[in-house]
């Protein structure tokens, strides 16, 4: 009951954004990205990585721009470095934790890999695993000579489509389940 009054209330609120926002696409922009802020700040030695991560999906996609949180700001992503597997916990589509863990990378798995990744997930993208290289959500699967950090056509296609349905589906809105999804 609580999550669906919830839910109805964002809906509400993203469905007045179009208006806001009218005379930007009247003038000819493309439709406005959900901008979604990133703290980067606990990654670490992965932080130019992560960095690359956002740059990609930020050229991959529409729908969704990552930006650095400016200082003393909560980011809607926090991004950290730890000894563990890499993995993310998204919270709701666009937030939620994710943490660069060594131990793939002490494999010699790629850092910008894990981090576009990993952000896929919090964009609301599944693990699509086994996969090959081409596809960035295949993961490790695709094994550690695989360094493509890209996604592909399908996988930016879903991600669109997560934001695209943000403004009107309150199922979207909701985005995924907190489930933390490893690698
Ligand atoms: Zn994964």
């Amino acid at each position: 009951m609580h999550v669906r009054t919830l839910t109805g209330c964002l809906a509400a609120a993203l469905l007045s954004l179009p208006l806001l926002s009218g005379q930007a696409v009247a003038a000819g922009s493309p439709a406005a990205a959900r901008v979604i802020t990133y703290d980067a700040s606990g990654s670490a030695e992965f932080r130019s990585a992560v960095d690359q991560g956002a740059a990609i999906w930020n050229e991959s996609v529409e729908g969704a721009e990552l930006r650095p949180v400016p200082a003393g700001q909560r980011a809607d992503i926090r991004i950290l470095a730890d000894d563990g597997w890499p993995r993310a916990l998204p919270t709701s589509l666009g937030r939620g934790t994710v943490w660069i863990g060594r131990q793939a990378v002490d494999e010699g798995y790629n850092t910008v890999r894990i981090s576009s990744h990993e952000l896929g997930h919090i964009l609301g993208l599944p693990d699509r695993k086994p996969g090959p290289c081409s596809s960035l959500m295949s993961g490790s699967s695709a094994g550690v000579p695989c360094t493509n950090p890209y996604p592909n056509a399908a996988e930016k296609a879903e991600v669109e489509d997560n934001f695209a349905g943000a403004a009107g589906s309150p199922s979207a809105v909701a985005g995924p389940v907190p489930v933390l999804v490893e690698d």
